[in-house]
């Protein structure tokens, strides 16, 4: 698909937005039809028949079979938060429909809120994006490569074995033209025990993968799909092949999205969500317009992740 149908699709205007969510009511009712499609599920026993009333301002449900209480955000990455869910909703407008990746600074002037609320939001989301991408499997065409985040601007040496850089395994599935449909970004070490649980978790059996001749790549052949390894010289030449160029096209511009606006996040804690979020955003890139749908529903979905959790370093595996 060439890219001025990504580029100059309609995606969810600012107009539209704020038409659909300007209100606490109207999220309120979007984020009930989005978690409870056919009506009111009890989360601990699945029936229907409650009661409802409001404590602090919050709508509560009473499961008439169990007992349970929930209220419309329990349950949901929104559960805990003081944030109105406008302000939610604002959020990942913001993070889905902006061409380059917006940081959690811009969030907090956008938003109006405090650093570190922006901050939460932003890696919430995130990480409910993680959730959403972490069974992708690739399937027909793939290419593979191996490639690190950061480091530029911390001394560290170009090319594999430098210091500061945080090392992750970058793959595209691509038509039989080449052009690309879904990637899966996994921070990981480029080794052959790793390389094997990246293969048996997103390449396909009937996969067909080309890589480079870096030795680690033989362990793709674990999941028993066809591998051509094409052993270059390195250096220039062999990032114009084109039988790399469609991974070739998003790494680059992953580094610029991601150099661009995040200049100074903690690579190594969090690197594997900022690529989980470049992922969730590729992957969905053809349909800008039903992303934050999509996104809520993903909310919906995720576990509520307290501060510490999200706080806490961790490789998303
Ligand atoms: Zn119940």
């Amino acid at each position: 698909m060439p890219m001025n149908r990504v580029q100059f699709q309609p995606g969810l205007s600012m107009p539209e937005f704020f038409n659909r969510y300007a209100t606490e009511a109207q999220c309120e009712a979007s984020l009930q039809a989005t978690r409870w499609p056919h009506g009111f599920a009890c989360p601990r026993c699945g029936g229907a028949a409650r009661t409802s009333f409001v404590r602090g301002g919050l709508r509560y449900w009473e499961c008439a079979a169990c007992g349970h209480q929930c209220s419309l955000i329990s349950g949901t990455i929104f559960e805990a938060s003081k944030l109105p869910l406008t302000r939610w909703f604002l959020a990942m407008q913001l993070l889905t429909q902006s061409k380059n990746n917006v940081s959690a600074l811009e969030l907090m002037r956008q938003l109006g809120v405090c650093y570190r609320t922006a901050w939460l939001v932003k890696h919430k989301i995130m990480e409910s994006m993680r959730v959403r991408e972490e069974h992708r499997e690739l399937d027909g065409r793939v290419e593979i490569d191996d490639a690190y985040l950061g480091g530029e601007l911390s001394g560290g040496t170009a090319g594999r074995g430098s210091e500061n850089k945080v090392p992750f395994v970058a793959a595209v599935q691509t038509t039989a033209a080449g052009h690309p449909v879904f990637t899966c970004l996994r921070q990981q070490r480029h080794t052959s025990e790793e390389v094997a649980v990246f293969a048996a978790q997103h390449i396909a059996a009937s996969a067909s993968v080309v890589s480079d001749g870096l030795w680690c790549f033989r362990a793709i052949a674990i999941v028993g799909a066809e591998h051509e390894r094409v052993v270059t010289g390195g250096g220039k030449a062999c990032t114009e092949l084109p039988q790399f160029k469609a991974i070739n096209t998003l790494l680059g511009n992953l580094k610029t999205a991601i150099g661009g606006t995040y200049h100074a996040f903690n690579f190594a804690k969090y690197a594997h969500r900022y690529l989980a979020e470049a992922q969730y955003r590729f992957n969905r890139r053809f349909n800008l317009r039903s992303i934050l749908a999509r996104l809520l529903h993903a909310a919906c979905l995720s576990t509520p992740n307290p501060a510490r959790v999200i706080r806490v370093a961790e490789v998303g595996r």
